[in-house]
Order: C-alpha cells, then sequence, then structure tokens
C-alpha cells in the first residue's frame, strides 16, 4: 500500500506519533505529521481514546458494509483531549480546556443537517472510518464546535466513553424509553451496557439484558441491571417467552446491541404488542426476521445510527450522576499506553482477561 500522505517523512521538532492502519491485520505505530488548526478548528493533545468493536473489524476484515480500507488511516474515535491550540474563528473553546470529541462532522448544509438529524447527512466525515482519520494519535486537530468542555467532574476516561453513550441516548429516544418503561436489552457488550446505564437514568423501570457471556452478564448485574438471561438456545419463540415470564411482562422497548439474526428475531418475538425494537447490532447486511408477527402486532423496528445531538446530553447524564461514575468504572477493564496500541487491540479483539472495553493513554 502507498505511504499515507499525512506520513511524516522528515524528522521535526514536534514529534508525533499515530498508530495506523494499513490494510487487513496490519496496523503499525508511525511517527505522524502534527497538525496545525484550519479556522473554526482546536489542536489537541489527545488523552483517553476507547476501542470500539469497529476499529477491531477494520483491523480484521478491512471494511464494513461499503467503507472500504484502501489507504492508511489513523484509528480512533472514542476520545477525550486537551485544547492546546485554536484556529482563527474559534469562540467556544481556549487552550487548557479539556474536551470530549464527537467524531462525526456533517456537511453542515444538507436538508439532514438543517433538520437536526446530521447522522443521516450523506457527507459526514467521521474519525476512523475510512477514508476519515482518526484520534489515536499524540495531537490531532478537530472542528472546535464538535467539541464539548468537560466538566472538572468527568475525567478523562469517563469523557471517551460519551461516544458510546451518545449512542445509548439516541437508541433511548428512538425507542421510546421512559419513566417506568420495562426494557430489553439484547447483548451485555459495550454498547448493551451504555444502554443498560442510559435506560436507567431514563427512568426505566425494569431492565433485563441478553448475552451468550456469563462474565458480561455479571458485569451487567453489576452495573445495575435488574435481571440477566444467558441465551443457551437456538429456539427465539421459546427465549422470547423465557425472557417474558423471567420479567413478569413483555417489554415495551428492546434495544438489540448484537446484529445477530437470532437475537433480532428474539427481540420482536419479546416486544409487546404496540412496542419499539430499536436495532443498533450491525451484523449481516441481510436478515430473515418474523416480519409478519411484527406487522400483526404493530411492533415498530427503528433502525439507530450513530447520534444527533446527543453528546451534551450524555455529558449531563454523566455528570449529573444520573449515570453512576462507579456503575460506568465496571465496564472499563483495560488501560494501554499510546506506544502499547497493538497490544491492546489485541485484548480488545480477544477479549483476553475479560476485556469489555479497553482505553488507551495518549498523554
Ligand atoms: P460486542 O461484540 O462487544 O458485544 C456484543 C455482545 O452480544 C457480546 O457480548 C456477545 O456475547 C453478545 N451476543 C452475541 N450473540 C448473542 C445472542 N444471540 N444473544 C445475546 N447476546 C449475544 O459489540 P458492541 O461494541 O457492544 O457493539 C454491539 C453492536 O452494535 C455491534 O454490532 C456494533 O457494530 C454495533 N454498533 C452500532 C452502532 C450504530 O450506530 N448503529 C454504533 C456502535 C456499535
Ligand atoms: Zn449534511
Amino acid at each position: 500500500m502507498e505511504e499515507p500522505v499525512h506520513e511524516k517523512t522528515r524528522t521535526d521538532d514536534d514529534d508525533n506519533v499515530a498508530l495506523v492502519l494499513y490494510g487487513v491485520d496490519d496496523l503499525r505505530m508511525v511517527p505522524w505529521e502534527k497538525p496545525s488548526p484550519k479556522p473554526g478548528e482546536v489542536l489537541l493533545r489527545m488523552q483517553s481514546v476507547g476501542i470500539c468493536t469497529s476499529d477491531v473489524h477494520f483491523w480484521t476484515w478491512g471494511r464494513i458494509g461499503d467503507y472500504v480500507v484502501t489507504s492508511p488511516m489513523v484509528m480512533g474515535h472514542e476520545a477525550s483531549g486537551c485544547v492546546v491550540a485554536v484556529g482563527d474563528g474559534v469562540k467556544n473553546l481556549q487552550v487548557g480546556d479539556r474536551v470530549a470529541v464527537e467524531p462525526g462532522v456533517p456537511c453542515r448544509h444538507c436538508n439532514y443537517c438543517k433538520q437536526g438529524r446530521y447522522n443521516l447527512c450523506p457527507d459526514v466525515k467521521c474519525c476512523s472510518c475510512p477514508p476519515v482519520h482518526g484520534s489515536l494519535t499524540h495531537y490531532y486537530c478537530h472542528d472546535a464546535d464538535f467539541c464539548y468542555k468537560l466538566p472538572n467532574n468527568i475525567p478523562y476516561d469517563h469523557a471517551a466513553l460519551l461516544e458510546p453513550l451518545s449512542v445509548a441516548v439516541h437508541a433511548c429516544q428512538r425507542g421510546g424509553v421512559c419513566l417506568g418503561s420495562k426494557v430489553l436489552i439484547c447483548g451485555a457488550g459495550p454498547i448493551g451496557l451504555v444502554c443498560l446505564l442510559t435506560a436507567k437514568a431514563c427512568g426505566a423501570a425494569h431492565v433485563i439484558i441478553t448475552d451468550l457471556m456469563e462474565q458480561r452478564l455479571e458485569v451487567a448485574m453489576a452495573m445495575g441491571a435488574d435481571q440477566v438471561v444467558k441465551v443457551d438456545t437456538k429456539d427465539t419463540q421459546k427465549l422470547a417467552n423465557h425472557i417474558r415470564d423471567t420479567m413478569g411482562d413483555a417489554p415495551d422497548v428492546s434495544i438489540e446491541c448484537t446484529g445477530v439474526e437470532a437475537s433480532i428475531t428474539t427481540a420482536i418475538y419479546a416486544t409487546r404488542s404496540g412496542g419499539v425494537v430499536a436495532l443498533i447490532g450491525l451484523g449481516a447486511p441481510m436478515a430473515t426476521v418474523p416480519i409478519v408477527n411484527a406487522v400483526l402486532r404493530e411492533v415498530d423496528i427503528r433502525g439507530v445510527f450513530r447520534y444527533h445531538n446527543c453528546y451534551p446530553v450524555a455529558m449531563e447524564m454523566l455528570s449529573s450522576g444520573s449515570v453512576p461514575a462507579d456503575k460506568l468504572d465496571h465496564m472499563i477493564t483495560h488501560h494501554y499506553k499510546l506506544a502499547d496500541s497493538l497490544e491492546a487491540f489485541e485484548t480488545a479483539k480477544t477479549g483476553r482477561g475479560g476485556a469489555i472495553k479497553v482505553i488507551i493513554h495518549c498523554d
């Protein structure tokens, strides 16, 4: 593969390195040019960056759907940093501000952007989604209005998790989770777990969560799940009945966080008539699901794609304690330095040592 355009070709005074994906199974730590902020941007000294399932997927498969790695790409998009320089015209931030980085910057001009659903913008540029560089580096520039100044009580590690928490906020909003809701969450990976915390913060009365792995269900209990169900059958109707029996009722809202066909099927069967199934999980592009069952019982099936206007909400949830910091800590299982990023990715990929959320410290 050709050399990356931003790779440093000569030594200069500002040492910078980045974790760069060159292709399938080819991650390298390389010297990388320190950028300068353009008008409207801030230069960040990166702090905590979480590894996401999608980062691992690009590393192992080189693609997700139509997004294909064709040129070297810096990894990382669940990020926090400290402002070290501001570009012309930046009014909302100053040098020294601690920020969370919302990784997807939309065009701001299309109808989706104007209507506020900027996650649907066809021209959104999102960190570590090819060909857009991510933030696993020491120095990184980002649009200032997509950086959120952190209150003092949100540490950098938690600020990095505002990204998945924003997915969860959007999912709970799309699903209509509210005071008293009975919620089923399918999958106790990082996304399912932040959905659990967010559903509770929305006032859900009862949250039940499923997974194949006992260890993840134990973490879910520690994080406040009312009940857990270990999935040990391929009979989706039977599993749905078991979920309803365990809950003592049918869920109003199911949030699917695996992308697995059987799990989507279970979610549809389990959800009460007139309820909602919110789909976050990204699995096979085609799936056979009980669509007539959903039609006849008016179960709404809604897609969830990232988030829009959710960072401020997620930040308030954390800062106010609606999402308790000690509960969030249960899912942060591993910490690595930027220099040890390859090892960090290996841990995230294999799940060794009970890994759930792996954080890389860039500073
Ligand atoms: P993950 O792979 O770490 O977690 C998925 C969990 O589901 C695992 O714990 C796994 O054991 C469990 N699981 C697998 N099959 C199951 C089954 N049949 N029943 C119950 N549990 C089962 O992934 P994650 O980081 O938590 O992300 C979850 C999904 O959300 C992924 O598909 C990811 O690509 C997707 N995602 C989508 C968006 C979006 O904007 N739509 C954003 C982030 C992540
Ligand atoms: Zn747009």
